[in-house]
């Protein structure tokens, strides 16, 4: 991955804050996702989560997207110790948001594993949910979030003034996460009210990215937080095949050059953010 292996000496490890590691995301290539055989997605599952512990990823959270994978969610976190969960419905499936998924997350949270309520947020790039259900259910999850004491993982394209607006309603008490954070600076600073934790993916490495890495040099330190969101979005190194936490170290390296600071620095910082976000045991 790199020309010197100095990160795996890396005494603090690093943390994935966001990686699907449901069989279904597991094929060898992107493209394959959901289609591939039963066999070959369950060796892919068990060498993407092998070799993050080899690469000296200490820790991965594993938001759910629908309802549908809650048990395999908690199932592949109770095998593995280093894995936590987030449940929720993403704005692709906000319009499956009903009273009775309402009450099937907030029974399903009680689970120690699961660390936070999401991803959920707002997508008006792509719009699969109607606009209105994806106002409804993040309304819903921001409610459950607090309620639950849980920070909220935050997924948000396009959307930026919509979300601050739910945000001014909702969003006293809450905590979270913008993930896979895609906006400037400007955006950015919109949310500085809010306590939210700022989390880049591999979007960051990209070359064309100017304005999400001029982000990433911004960002508070004790906001700052390294993710995957595999198993799409491989860092440029690694672009066009599939993403793994592994890769969480090419996004590390990455906020490293852009803040002129050691990897070890980024490494740490980025594991002591998630840690404190979504209260995960120190590992040794
Ligand atoms: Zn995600």
């Amino acid at each position: 991955m790199f020309s010197k292996n100095d990160y795996l000496q890396i005494k603090s490890g690093i943390i994935d804050s966001h990686a699907h590691l449901q069989l279904e995301y597991c094929a060898d290539e992107p493209e394959k996702c959901g289609t591939a055989d039963l066999e070959t997605l369950k060796e892919g599952q068990r060498q993407v989560i092998q070799r993050s512990l080899q690469a000296n990823v200490k820790q991965i959270v594993n938001p759910g997207v629908d309802l549908k994978s809650v048990a395999e969610l908690l199932e592949l976190a109770e095998s593995h110790e280093q894995i936590y969960v987030g449940l929720g419905l993403h704005p692709h499936n906000a319009k499956d948001w009903t009273e009775e998924a309402e009450h099937s997350l907030r029974k399903a949270a009680e689970h120690p594993k699961v660390v936070a309520i999401g991803e959920c947020g707002l997508d008006f790039y792509y719009n699969n949910s109607s606009q209105e259900s994806q106002f409804q259910a993040l309304r819903r999850q921001m409610r459950l979030a607090k309620e639950l004491g849980k920070p909220l993982i935050i997924h948000c394209r396009d959307a930026f003034p919509q979300l601050k607006e739910l945000l001014l309603e909702e969003g006293h008490g809450l905590k979270g996460v913008l993930h896979c954070f895609t906006g400037s600076p400007a955006d950015l600073s919109a949310f500085e009210e809010f306590d939210l934790y700022v989390s880049f993916s591999g979007i960051v490495t990209f070359p064309n990215a100017k304005s999400v890495q001029a982000a990433a040099t911004v960002v508070r330190k004790e906001r700052l937080l390294a993710e995957t969101d595999c198993p799409y979005l491989a860092p440029q190194k690694v672009r066009g095949k599939r993403n793994e936490p592994a890769y969480v170290w090419l996004v590390a390296e990455k906020l490293a050059e852009l803040r002129s600071a050691d990897l070890s620095e980024i490494a740490e910082t980025c594991s002591n953010n998630a840690r404190a976000l979504f209260g995960l045991p120190e590992v040794k």
